[in-house]
């Protein structure tokens, strides 16, 4: 019912944009709340300076990953992942059609910041002190929890990690659902995307996939009846914005963004558009300026 509502509510808005702009190709997937600042100015010799007069930003997030980051059928990625992006590109005063969109696998991420391959990743990014060694976060905007995904009607037989001693379970190369999930099962497949994890699930390779809550539930949602979502989050995936590490002026503009976006309504709106599909919007969580 619930995507339905969802479903309706873009292709209404997806007639407005037509309206508006009267035409589609707009680089802009879904529509986005916040307006692109005109007449912004920075200091000379930052990151935000350098893209704001380039009118340009490349940004990496998921391009499998329903609610939070899929690529759509004009080939810009939508999702919750991707507003966020939208958002911190629109106060750069950076258009969405500015927006270059680069898929980032898990394991990909901190080297396509640090070779500058992407200026910032959205993607269902987990602040840790590890990736903090090699990159900066803002945020964080949102916080998941990992979790598992089972077969339909497989639910009662697992209800958690601590049913996985003798089971199979696939995740992804890179992410913190790989190390965290090592401490209870040692039968683990790890890939590349998570939506590689549904073969193997569906054909009982695995028994479970795990990965964060939000993740499993668009997945689910993704392909209605098949799987369900445990239910039984077990970890704190606090979700980060990754840029470059100790540009700090850039990370505090990001923040002061998020801030924002909290008071005026415009983080709720981004999500209402997307994971709110599915999913009740949450309280967004504190921004940590470490
Ligand atoms: N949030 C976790 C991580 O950053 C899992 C999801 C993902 O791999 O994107 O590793």
């Amino acid at each position: 019912m619930r995507r339905n509502k969802g479903l309706m509510i873009s292709a209404i808005a997806l007639v407005g944009a037509i309206a508006l702009t009267g035409c589609t190709d707009s680089g802009a997937g879904t529509p986005t709340a916040a307006p692109v600042e005109e007449d912004v100015t920075f200091e000379e010799g930052t990151t935000m300076a350098a893209l704001n007069e380039a009118g340009e930003i490349t940004i990496g997030t998921k391009f499998d990953q329903p609610l939070f980051g899929l690529k759509g059928p004009d080939g810009n990625p939508v999702g919750f992942d991707v507003e966020i992006g939208k958002l911190i590109a629109a106060k750069l005063g950076i258009e969405a059609s500015g927006i270059t969109w680069t898929e980032t696998v898990s394991a990909n991420r901190e080297p396509f910041i640090q070779n500058g391959d992407v200026d910032l990743v959205v993607a269902t990014y987990t602040i840790n002190d590890a990736r903090k060694e090699v990159v900066s976060f803002a945020g964080p905007y949102y916080e998941a929890g990992q979790d598992l995904l089972v077969l339909a009607g497989n639910e009662a037989k697992i209800t958690g990690p601590d049913d996985l001693a003798d089971k199979s379970v696939c995740t992804v190369s890179g992410s913190t659902s790989e190390k965290n999930i090592a401490a209870y099962t040692t039968n683990i497949i790890a890939t590349d995307t998570y939506s590689n994890c549904l073969g193997p699930l569906r054909s009982g390779e695995v028994d479970a996939v795990t990965t964060d809550n939000v993740i499993l539930a668009g997945l689910a949602d993704q392909n209605a009846g098949e799987f369900e979502v445990v239910g039984n989050p077990f970890t704190k995936e606090p979700y980060g914005i990754g840029l470059a590490k100790d540009d700090t002026e850039f990370r505090d503009f990001i923040n002061d963004v998020l801030e924002e976006s909290y008071e005026d309504g415009t983080w709720a709106e981004a999500w209402e558009a997307t994971a709110g599909s599915v999913l009740e919007t949450p309280e967004p969580p504190a921004v940590d300026r470490y």
